[in-house]
């Protein structure tokens, strides 16, 4: 029966060459089994008959039988074709715009009509534009009736008559044709404990589903297996990684550590970093590579352990570096790691691409000679030239701007690779970390240092400029400093500048006498530099910019954040600029401006923004908002691939799926035990499909 598996999708019935090229352009289906896979997003319930006068306008989708009063077209603009519909108990306007010759046809007054669709607010009461409609007949209700599979379909299949129900249709073709079984992938074990539905009944009910109780247990089945297959596959691969790839052995904390810690350590370390320090620690210490991924919001003190981290590196016998993504993070890391270092009497080079050459070159004496323990730098650590004598540790700031191609570049620099450790401001939601970095292992700061003041945040519309602008002007009398930020425009650097010069003149009519930076993209570094050197000396009060400054900019005195069209933002954006501010002991302030007319999505991002400070709960909405496809770093990773599950819903399942896997290579981490059989058929099923 596997044949009939492996038919190309051309032969199925109803589908043909044209469909097929399209089957397999817009949803990579080429096979009956591609289609099989394919499984609904979601599934409406259609098992309820609604009466007119039972609807209300607030109602989500409902379905209901009525008859055809009236078609009316009504021509010029916003031409359109009301069909007046009616039951025994009221009536009601349905209203296309577009398919107007078709409807026309297909809709005869007196005929009924299935119609499913949302009520829309239209003055006074409400219609019903472009619902689905199909003519009534006895067998089109009892089809329709029930739980019906919800597909993804695109315009261009729309057009060729595969909406989802034309998907639909095809699907229960295919099962018509196909009696044999699914083969159940998981162990008697994990189906007992969570008492799984067989995967045979549950493929068919996903497509197929009898009743509601059924469904959820099918989806919930289908959901686990390949969440379960994702975690017990990168599970393996961070068991392999520990057991193949050796690393140096940190087996002691010696004087630089302990002197700094003891004696030049200015604050008590929060519960969260000396959690993660042990956590480190522990790696360092066992003889295999680390390779860790350091989570925590701005402001949680990642600087802090990863200099200490490097201590640790140097107290036996190795060298440390520091990669950061711009010059100006940088050179802030070289600055306040050498301030912390000095009374050690602890060198520190700096190395980043506008280095002199001489300089350059005194540098690369010194870390052969090993005279220069500690460098930070940009990307120019990673050229050919650089060469330590030896690397015991790279710490990486801002994982997601160099990717993971960099981070295996720094494992050429010695013949053991370095141990690494990612830090990361972007807080990912633990559910995406753990499919994302599953060869990473994760240490997260979840507690911010005493004393700080959350940082307000207020969304106002361009009426309220005037007052915005005054309390700026308050703040600034009071000391402060303010960054007034401008979203980059799609495409259009040209565009991007016009935009920030003209804020930027607009900014020094409503400030006059008061010395404003402004930084962007087009200019050189030594220029970015000297202007942003001026705004940290306190010289200029404001600085304009544009999102240049996102990355890790540190100027205690600056405490009002202002960020101009703000609905151009992604939330995680929106959230690190804000960490801008909130770096010295006042108040600080988040000031969103938007357009009036904002997207239901932009409104939810404002709101967020305003309601919470805490980066994971943002990262979690932004989720939730974009789906995992457009969070950084999720696009090579490969999780797209993800059939049936979805991260930002499936959370619970995934955290289950999780223990399962990890209880699985607990007991038999080789997965060799002849109850695990199934489990090694199935990954290198799956290894050989990739
Ligand atoms: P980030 O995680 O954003 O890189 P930083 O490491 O820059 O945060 O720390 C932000 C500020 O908090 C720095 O000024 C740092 O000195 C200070 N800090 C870090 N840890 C603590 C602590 N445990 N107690 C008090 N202040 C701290
Ligand atoms: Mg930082």
């Amino acid at each position: 029966m596997d044949n009939y598996l492996d038919t190309s999708i051309e032969f199925l019935k109803g589908v043909g060459p044209k469909k097929a090229s399209l089957l397999n352009t817009e949803l990579g289906i080429f096979k009956f089994s591609d289609l099989i896979f394919y499984f609904p997003f979601r599934h409406i319930d259609r098992s309820k008959f609604y009466r007119i006068s039972e609807i209300d306008a607030d109602y989500p989708y409902v379905q209901f039988i009525a008859r055809v009063r009236r078609v009316e077209l009504i021509e010029g603009k916003g031409r359109r074709l009301v069909v007046s519909v009616y039951d025994n108990t009221g009536a009601l306007d349905l209203v296309f715009f577009q398919s107007i010759k078709w409807m026309k046809d297909y809709l005869k007054p007196g005929a009924d009509y299935i119609i499913f669709g949302k009520p829309t607010v239209y003055k006074s009461t409400f219609n019903f534009v472009h619902p689905e409609i199909e003519l009534y007949t006895e067998n089109a209700r009892l089809s329709l009736g029930g739980l019906q599979p919800v597909y993804h379909s695109t315009e261009k299949l729309k057009a060729a008559g595969l909406d989802s129900r034309g998907i639909s249709r095809l699907t229960h073709t295919l099962f018509s044709g196909f009696n044999a079984e699914f083969k159940e992938t998981l162990p008697a074990s994990i189906l007992e404990s969570l008492k799984l539905m067989p995967r045979n009944q549950a493929i068919r009910m996903a497509h197929m589903p009898q009743n509601a109780e059924l469904l959820q247990k099918a989806m919930f089945r289908l959901k686990f297996e390949e969440l379960f297959y994702v975690r017990l596959k990168l599970l393996l691969q961070n068991q392999a990684h520990k057991t193949q790839f050796k690393g140096y052995q940190f087996g002691s904390i010696g004087d630089y550590f302990n002197d700094f810690y003891a004696k030049h350590l200015k604050f008590e370390l929060t519960g969260a970093q000396k959690r993660v320090l042990k956590e480190i620690r522990r790696d360092l210490s066992t003889g295999a590579h680390m390779n860790r991924l350091l989570q925590g919001d701005v402001g949680s003190g990642k600087t802090i352990v990863a200099l200490m981290t490097m201590l640790m590196a140097l107290d036996n016998g190795f060298q440390a570096c520091l990669m950061a993504p711009t010059e100006i993070l940088a050179t802030q890391h070289y600055q306040s790691i050498k301030e912390l270092l000095e009374p050690m009497n602890l060198e520190v080079g700096l190395l980043t691409g506008s280095t002199k050459k001489s300089q350059r070159n005194k540098i690369h004496a010194a870390l052969q000679s090993g005279d220069l323990k500690i460098l930070i730098g940009t990307h120019a650590l990673l050229e050919e030239q650089v060469k330590f004598k030896n690397l015991g540790l790279a710490v990486i700031d801002e994982q997601h701007r160099f990717g993971v191609a960099q981070r295996a570049e720094m494992w050429k620099k010695n013949t053991l690779a370095p141990h690494i450790l990612v830090m990361t401001a972007t807080p990912i939601p633990r559910t995406l970390a753990m499919t994302l970095y599953g060869d990473l292992d994760v240490s997260v700061i979840d507690e911010l240092p005493p004393g700080r003041k959350p940082i307000e945040t207020r969304h106002f519309f361009e009426n309220k400029r005037l007052s915005v602008i005054g309390f700026m002007k308050r703040e600034i009398e009071k000391g402060r400093q303010v960054y007034v930020v401008y979203p980059l425009i799609e495409g259009s650097e040209k565009m991007d500048y016009k935009h920030l010069q003209e804020g930027y003149e607009a900014i020094s009519r409503d400030f006059p006498g008061i010395h404003i930076s402004m930084v962007h993209g087009k200019l050189r570094s030594e220029e970015k530099e000297f202007e942003m050197q001026r705004f940290v000396k306190g010289q200029t009060k404001i600085m304009v910019a544009t999102t240049v400054i996102e990355v890790g900019v540190n100027v205690p005195n600056a405490s009002i954040m202002v960020i101009e069209n703000a609905e151009r933002f992604g939330l995680s954006q929106l959230h690190q600029l804000r960490g801008r501010v909130g770096r010295g002991a006042e108040q600080s302030y988040c000031i969103l401006m938007t357009d009036y007319k904002l997207s239901s999505e932009a409104r939810v991002r404002m709101e967020t923004m305003v309601r919470t400070n805490d980066g994971f709960e943002i990262a979690e909405t932004d989720l939730k908002l974009r789906g995992p496809g457009d969070i950084e770093g999720t696009q090579q990773s490969g999780i797209l691939d993800l059939k049936i599950a979805d991260l930002a819903k499936d959370q619970k399942i995934l955290a289950i799926a999780n223990s399962f896997a990890a209880e699985v290579l607990e007991l038999d981490s080789g997965i060799m035990k002849p109850e695990n059989a199934i489990l090694r058929y199935e990954l290198a099923q799956k290894a050989k499909n990739n």
